[in-house]
């Protein structure tokens, strides 16, 4: 099922790819698993579910999503949608912002859903990580320019 902000949805079959993924995670020590869709510039959809390891230094599914879009050789975001386990927001970690943040512009929309899919928040760049600090600030090109 999908739900609206406003005149915001989200498809149904983005809903449907986002829990198939969160319920792949592999997250036996937080029991907190997670999904991410990224659309990238091109169209192209990316997933992405946290994978923890024995250290805790596990990877988030934003990071795991923005790894396979990088790694097919994109370089620019249009969407990310985060789903969680439960009913409360699940939104990207800091660490998570500043990955997204690397690709995105600053409209790029973030929408976090429900266990469900149903949504219940959505975000710019600019509005989940502000004034932040990009490529530009080092001198390089970037989404964000
Ligand atoms: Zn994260």
């Amino acid at each position: 099922m999908s739900e609206a902000i406003g005149q915001d949805t989200v498809p149904q079959d983005i809903v449907e790819a986002l829990i198939t993924v969160r319920d792949r995670a592999y997250a036996p020590y937080s029991n907190h698993p997670v999904g991410a869709l990224i659309v990238s510039e091109s169209g192209t959809r990316y997933a992405g579910a946290n994978v923890e390891v024995a250290h805790y230094k596990g990877l988030c599914a934003e990071a795991s999503a923005l790894a396979a879009m990088a790694s097919a050789g994109e370089r620019e975001l249009r969407e990310v949608y985060v789903i969680g386990p439960g009913e409360h927001l699940c939104t990207p970690c800091g660490d998570c912002r500043q990955r997204i943040r690397e690709f995105a512009s600053p409209q790029t929309l973030i929408r976090v859903v429900d266990a469900q899919g149903t949504l219940l928040r959505r975000y710019t760049m600019d509005e989940l990580l502000p004034d932040s600090f990009g490529p530009e600030n080092l001198g390089r090109d970037s989404a964000m320019e």
